[in-house]
């Protein structure tokens, strides 16, 4: 049956997206943080489908809200009124400070975010967006233009220009700088102490007034950062920078977006949304992944001024945003997230596993570094700490294999894919960190002998 399913897959499925294994997994089943493969093995998900699956793998209670909902109504589509919409307005806009009150539901992060980017144009009057370097902001054609992870675009732009060719009016802020000495980070980062860098934060904002002062009309009209860089390999930004580039982007009538699809809904631990734990206050909040559990589902969350501007010029329209189902699965992920304390979970147990790795980083010579904040970790991997050159991608893969092979999900990130990315349903529970570490702590072993 696997070899039938390999065929199939080799015969029918775009090749545009790899597989993540050199074995590749065939899933058939998930509870809770645990997935089963068709031979009955047991994994431990530390990644939980791309930083998505944040309640657990068929939550019963997700579960049965569902059900409940697809025995009475899945589709109306967004032109009629249905009770499922408003209830779950209620909840998602009580989680959020004033003014960010007006919501739009969607499907998808990138969705989401060409979203934000009209309402930023809508708003400003003014056309230049700005991102950072590294930053994943999705693979739709506007999206592409900010997402500044060159695999995604290489056959498409010009290259690693400073303008994407795709998407010409978005500009690039600063590099997500990471540990390794070959990324792009060393031309801006002096010193190690990242992110409470003593220098970066003044770096950082150098190359950010560079880069407004790039733009063509010099006015920007939307700032996009992911409040922690997940794509990236789990890049912190220096603390205080994004305060500062928010004020920067204000005082030239631009607005800014917080992106939150992978570090929305208590993930991060300390705080419910990614963008407080900067101290700023965003003029929109995209969010998608874990707002659903896995179910497609996303949205845009914004100021009644900013939705008023977007309103005056366009009509803005999708069949499936909103729907029954998706709001009622909405709704009971937000119930469980309060009920079941994820989000102090998070702070919890993430502390714990970041002091367990950073032992681990102590101990091998080849983790170069392990950083983070709740359940968004990343482990970057080097050829020694000495040369701090990235960990060669075969032998990341390797390692990454072994995990898996004795029962552990990790994800990948970086530039170089050399940082293994844990972000596991947040629900997972101190002896399974011990697992997990205990299994991370084979596969290096294994790799040194
Ligand atoms: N923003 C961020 C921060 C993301 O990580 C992603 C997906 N990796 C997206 C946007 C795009 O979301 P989607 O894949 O749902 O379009």
């Amino acid at each position: 049956a696997y070899n039938h399913i390999l065929e199939i897959h080799k015969k029918h499925l775009s090749p545009v997206a790899t597989a993540f294994f050199q074995k590749p997994l065939l899933l058939h089943q998930g509870h809770m943080e645990w997935l089963f493969d068709s031979e009955g093995n047991r994994y431990l998900d530390f990644f939980s489908g791309i930083v998505t699956v944040g309640v657990g793998h068929c939550h019963p209670k997700v579960n049965a809200a569902a059900q409940k909902q697809l025995s009475r109504l899945w589709h109306t589509s967004s032109v009629f009124f249905h009770p499922p919409m408003h209830t779950y307005a209620e909840q998602l806009s009580a989680l959020l400070p004033e003014p960010l009150k007006v919501i739009f539901l969607v499907n998808s992060g990138s969705e989401a975010n060409d979203l934000a980017m009209q309402m930023a144009r809508a708003h400003s009057n003014n056309t230049d967006i700005i991102s950072f370097r590294g930053a994943y902001h999705g693979c739709s054609p506007y999206t592409l233009g900010m997402t500044n992870v060159m695999a995604y675009k290489t056959g498409l732009s010009s290259g690693m220009g400073c303008r994407s060719t795709m998407c010409p009016d978005v500009f690039r802020g600063p590099w997500g700088g990471s540990y390794c000495r070959d990324s792009p980070a060393q031309t801006i980062r002096k010193c190690s102490c990242v992110p409470d860098c003593c220098q970066a934060k003044e770096q950082y904002i150098e190359q950010f007034k560079d880069t407004l002062n790039t733009s063509v009309a010099k006015s920007v009209a939307g700032f996009f950062a992911e409040p922690i860089q997940g794509v990236n390999g789990i890049v912190q930004y220096p603390k205080g920078f994004l305060k500062e580039a928010f004020k920067l982007v204000r005082e030239r009538g631009g607005v800014c977006i917080a992106d939150e699809v992978q570090t929305g809904f208590g993930r991060l631990g300390s705080h419910f949304w990614g963008f407080q734990t900067h101290d700023v206050m965003p003029d929109i909040v995209t969010m998608a992944k874990g707002i659903g559990n896995g179910f497609p589902m996303a949205a845009v969350v914004t100021t009644p001024e900013i939705a008023r501007s977007l309103a005056k010029r366009l009509l803005h329209f999708n069949t499936f945003g909103g729907n029954p189902l998706a709001c009622a699965i909405g709704s009971a992920v937000l119930e469980v997230i309060e009920e079941e304390k994820l989000q102090e979970n998070c702070q919890e147990v993430g502390t714990y596993m970041l002091l367990k790795l950073a032992k681990l980083r102590d101990e091998f010579d080849i983790v170069g570094d392990v950083r983070g904040k709740g359940l968004m970790i990343g482990i970057e991997m080097v050829q020694d700490k000495m040369s701090r050159q990235p960990l060669p991608p075969q032998e990341v893969s390797q390692i990454h294999e072994d995990c898996k092979n004795m029962g552990l999900i990790v994800g990948r990130g970086g530039i170089f894919s050399q940082t293994f990315r844990i972000a596991p349903p947040m629900c997972i529970t101190k002896p399974e960190v011990d697992f997990a570490v205990e299994v991370f702590r084979s596969a290096l072993i294994q790799h040194m002998e």
